[in-house]
C-alpha cells in the first residue's frame, strides 16, 4: 500500500527541524543506544541530504547518546578494511555516509559496525563473532545496553538483531558464506556457516511487537518508521522460535531459493 508522498511530488525538502521533531514524536530521546537501519531513497527529500538525516539523529540523541548503524562490506573476496572498504551497497547511502563522519568508530572486522557517542567504543570495539550476528556481536551489545532499533523507511527484513534472536533460540539452519581475512598479512578466504535465508519472514515481528504495544510507529520524512527496544524483539522472537525453529523460512512450496538451502541444511 503506497502513501501519498506530497514532499517528492512537489520536490520541498522536509526541514531539519520537521525530522528532529518526528524524531522525538516517535520516542527518540536524548541519551539512547540507537541502532538504525535506513532507506534514504524512503525518507528524502530532506533538508542536507543523507547528512541532514544523521544530523537530525544525532541532535535528538544529544552528547550522551550513541548512534550505532550497520557498516559491513559487500565483497567476501576483498579483505576489509575499516579506514577505506565501502559499507556494502544492500545498507545504503546513510550507512556509508555515517562511517566517514568524523569521530565515528568502525569495527576492526568485515561484519562491522559503525558508531559515535558515548557508548560508541563499547556496541564497535568488540572480536569479530561467526556467524556474524552471535552473541558478542555488536547487536548483541546494543542489546546489552538496552538500546533501541530504528527502522527508518525499510522493514523488520532489514532487522539485524533478528539474526542474534535465532541464534540464542537455537535455530540450525546455516548457509556456506565466506570472508576474506587477513592472517600474517596474507589474505584468507575463510568459510562458515551463517543463519541467513531472504530475511522476509522477519516481518513476522511486526505483529509480535504491535500486538504487546512494543513498537512505536510514525511517518519520520517521508518514510514510515519504526522504534523498538533490542531486548523485546530479541525476547519476542527467542519465544516465538522455541515454539516454532523454521517460522522465519518460507514454506517449502513458495520458490525461496534462499530459504529453501536454510531449510535444507537442517535436513527437513
Ligand atoms: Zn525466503
Amino acid at each position: 500500500m503506497e502513501r501519498a508522498r506530497p514532499d517528492v511530488a512537489s520536490g520541498v525538502d522536509v526541514p531539519k527541524t520537521m525530522l528532529t521533531e518526528q524524531l522525538r514524536t516517535l520516542g527518540v530521546a536524548p541519551g539512547q543506544v540507537l541502532l538504525a537501519h535506513a532507506s534514504f531513497r524512503a525518507l528524502r527529500p530532506v533538508e542536507g541530504g543523507p547528512r541532514g538525516v544523521l544530523a537530525a539523529l544525532l541532535e535528538v540523541l544529544g552528547p550522551e547518546g550513541t548512534l550505532v548503524m550497520p557498516s559491513w562490506t559487500g565483497r567476501d573476496d576483498l579483505p576489509f578494511d575499516r579506514a577505506t572498504t565501502p559499507a556494502s551497497p544492500d545498507l545504503g547511502v546513510l550507512a556509508d555516509t555515517f562511517w566517514r563522519l568524523p569521530g565515528v568508530k568502525r569495527s576492526a572486522h568485515p561484519f562491522a559496525f559503525a558508531a559515535i557517542g558515548a557508548r560508541a567504543e563499547e556496541v564497535v570495539s568488540g572480536a569479530m563473532t561467526l556467524p556474524p550476528h552471535a552473541p558478542g556481536s555488536p547487536v548483541d551489545r546494543v542489546r546489552a545496553l538496552d538500546g533501541r532499533v530504528l527502522l527508518l523507511g525499510v522493514g523488520h527484513d532489514a532487522n539485524t538483531t533478528l539474526h542474534l534472536a535465532e541464534l540464542l533460540a537455537g535455530v540450525r539452519y546455516r548457509v556456506q558464506n565466506a570472508i576474506t581475512l587477513v592472517r600474517d598479512g596474507v589474505p584468507v578466504r575463510v568459510e562458515y556457516g551463517e543463519n541467513d535465508h531472504c530475511c522476509q519472514g522477519f516481518a513476522a515481528a511486526d505483529g509480535w511487537l504491535r500486538a504487546a504495544g512494543l513498537q512505536a510507529e510514525g511517518l519520520v520524512g517521508n518514510a514510515h518508521a519504526r522504534l523498538f527496544r533490542s531486548r523485546d524483539v530479541v525476547k519476542l522472537g527467542i519465544s516465538k522460535l522455541e515454539a516454532e525453529p523454521l517460522l522465519f523460512l518460507h514454506p517449502a512450496d513458495a520458490g525461496c531459493e534462499e530459504c529453501d538451502r536454510a531449510r535444507a541444511s537442517t535436513g527437513r
